[in-house]
């Protein structure tokens, strides 16, 4: 069985694609080309709806699992070699591609004014949290993380898309960001994500196209997580 093609991987902006079913397995699909993200790292599942023969269903999960992605579905369920066509739920994926972005940011940031690796972080449409191991920056140095990241933002810097072979990613990131460690051997090719000049950084999310897409962010809350994990929580900001 091929695996799907990830067109979101080429073209995070593609809201509506026709494509095949190519198994069916009880609730879930899988299909030849798929424009839905699944849920992981960090970023949510996205949703939409799927045109088939036998009328439209709602895609409510996409899901990884092993190498298909199950596109879960609730209405008609269609066959095998089913000819459908795909379309996004746009208002919730263009949030977290604006979230997903700014997270970039602002873990660059903090690691080079504070040193701090980013451990983990969840993206979400309304609000967004990324954790900080092991780090130590205060309450009163949110103002200044907030400053800079908004100063990033406001360069209307272009996002750029390079995948990358896995030995030339310290040349791009410096040895003390790409930690080699958490990529698994079998990964050969990176993708990196690049905004302007200022930051590189692999990852297999959907991004917008400029940082002039973001307007700002607010960060709203900092949190000790304890054994040196700070927590940010973030929102976008709107123009006036
Ligand atoms: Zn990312």
């Amino acid at each position: 069985m091929a695996q799907t093609e990830l067109l979101f991987l080429q073209d995070s902006y593609l809201r509506e694609a026709a494509t095949t079913v190519t198994e069916v397995l009880e609730d879930a699909v899988t299909l030849r080309d798929t424009i839905f993200y699944p849920e992981g790292g960090g970023q949510p599942t996205d949703t939409g709806r799927l045109d088939t023969p036998a009328g439209t269903a709602i895609i409510t999960h996409v899901a990884k699992k092993g190498n298909r992605i199950l596109h879960h579905l609730e209405g008609p369920i269609p066959k095998v070699g089913d000819e459908v066509f795909m379309r996004l739920d746009w208002e919730n994926r263009y949030k977290y591609m604006r979230m997903h972005t700014a997270q970039h940011i602002v873990s660059r940031i903090v690691f080079d004014q504070f040193g701090a690796q980013t451990a983990g972080n969840q993206i979400r449409a309304e609000y967004s949290h990324i954790d900080f191991a092991p780090a130590t920056f205060q309450s009163s140095d949110l103002p200044g993380i907030e400053n800079a990241v908004n100063d990033i933002i406001s360069q209307n810097l272009p996002v750029t898309i390079e995948v990358i072979p896995r030995e030339e990613l310290v040349n791009r990131m410096g040895p003390d960001r790409s930690d080699l460690t958490k990529l698994p051997s079998s990964v050969k090719q990176v993708r990196l994500v690049q905004i302007g000049e200022y930051d590189a950084y692999p990852c297999a999310g959907t991004h917008v196209q400029s940082t002039g897409e973001l307007n700002g962010i607010r960060i709203t809350k900092r949190k000790s997580k304890g054994k040196g994990t700070i927590r940010i929580t973030y929102e976008l900001t709107e123009p006036e």
